[in-house]
């Protein structure tokens, strides 16, 4: 799953963050179901709500250069483990299918790996819009 190399990734990313207000840097690196990978980094801004997270960042990359199927996306943050925000939760669940493997990872030895359908039980989806 080559959790190391997608470590490394998002640790690089996170040095990258934008988060003057709220001091509090996340980093993410996405795998794309063609195994190229997208860094991303949360941009924070001083209206606040033009912030965006660490995972749309990579996300948003993936899907503008072509892809829109996520295989396995990591997050790494401040905390000892980073969860994504309930949006991101969203946008993951957009590009995602049930084999998308979402790491929370401390380090590259300490991760938690979840599904979508773990972090967004009975989400709203393009199912719930065809009636
Ligand atoms: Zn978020």
């Amino acid at each position: 799953m080559e959790i190391k190399k997608m470590y490394e990734i998002a640790h690089e990313y996170q040095q990258r963050s934008y988060s003057p207000y709220s001091k509090y840097k996340v980093g993410c690196c996405v795998k794309d179901s063609n195994g190229k990978f997208y860094g991303g980094c949360n941009i924070e801004n001083a209206s606040y709500s033009p912030t965006i997270c660490a995972e749309r960042t990579a996300i948003s990359k993936m899907v503008s250069e072509g892809n829109q199927l996520i295989d396995t996306i990591l997050i790494t943050g401040d905390s000892e483990f980073t969860y994504p925000c309930g949006v991101c939760r969203q946008v993951i669940s957009e590009f995602s299918d049930e084999n998308t493997k979402i790491i929370i990872a401390k380090n590259e030895n300490e991760y938690r790996e979840y599904k979508i359908k773990d972090l967004l039980p009975h989400g709203f989806n393009g199912d719930d819009i065809d009636v």
